[in-house]
């Protein structure tokens, strides 16, 4: 019997520490972005990088349509490419921040969670990031994830359309298929610019390339425009 309790108390603590947080961030929280504010305008976005053996491949791709995007990045990978960090910002791009070390914040407690927000913070100021756009890996968040995002004034950017560019199913081809039909008028995409270690195949970010290469003149020629997010949370 005591075991049983223990499992329940486990089990709702869990609820309300993960599950309602994750869920009211992602379907009902009207603080965070998850589509652009005007018709045809739409933002293309790359979480997980960076890494350098696929970083300059997709920046010449954008430079060649004159698109400029939102690389949402690991932490610890920017602090050990900081020259990437300045090229893609030099190019006009921005940078944003999923998470320190890529951990899902479910499954971490306060400490861990505050440890999580601090680094990323430190780490990308001293890269020179001043606007603090933040989106949590795969969306997830944790009952005291808000408050940290509050504290250090960051805005939060989900996505409406993804393409499973991470699998090793996908192929450039399916890859294009899906963000044409999925990008809407106001649409975030969201693709993996790295992501071997988290959870992406190998290589997959030359898929997204590929389909990207496929994907962005019917985008334009479609009359969307790619747009970069504004940051006006008060104080930079
Ligand atoms: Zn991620």
């Amino acid at each position: 019997m005591i075991i049983l309790k223990v499992v329940l108390i486990v089990v709702i603590l869990f609820i309300f520490h993960s599950i309602v947080p994750m869920y009211y961030n992602k379907k009902l929280n009207k603080n965070i972005m998850k589509n652009t504010s005007k018709d045809g305008q739409i933002m293309l976005t790359f979480d997980d990088g960076p890494d350098k053996r696929y970083i300059y491949k997709l920046s010449d791709l954008l430079d060649r349509y004159q698109i400029k995007a939102t690389f949402f990045m690991v932490a610890e990978n920017a602090e050990k490419n900081p020259e990437i960090v300045k090229y893609l910002q030099d190019k006009g791009h921005k940078i944003g921040m999923h998470s320190w070390q890529h951990k899902n914040a479910i499954l971490y407690s306060y400490f861990y969670t505050k440890k999580d927000f601090a680094n990323s913070v430190r780490i990308m100021k001293s890269l020179g990031v001043k606007e603090l756009f933040y989106r949590p890996p795969w969306g997830h968040t944790n009952i005291f994830s808000m408050h940290f995002a509050k504290k250090y004034k960051m805005k939060l950017i989900y996505w409406d359309v993804m393409a499973e560019d991470w699998s090793a199913k996908s192929t450039p081809e399916t890859i294009c298929e899906k963000l044409m039909k999925r990008t809407g008028k106001r649409s975030i995409i969201c693709l993996h610019d790295a992501g071997e270690n988290s959870g992406g195949a190998k290589d997959a970010p030359l898929n997204t390339i590929a389909g990207l290469e496929k994907a962005l003149p019917k985008l334009l020629e479609k009359g969307y425009k790619f747009i970069l997010p504004e940051y006006n949370q008060n104080e930079k």
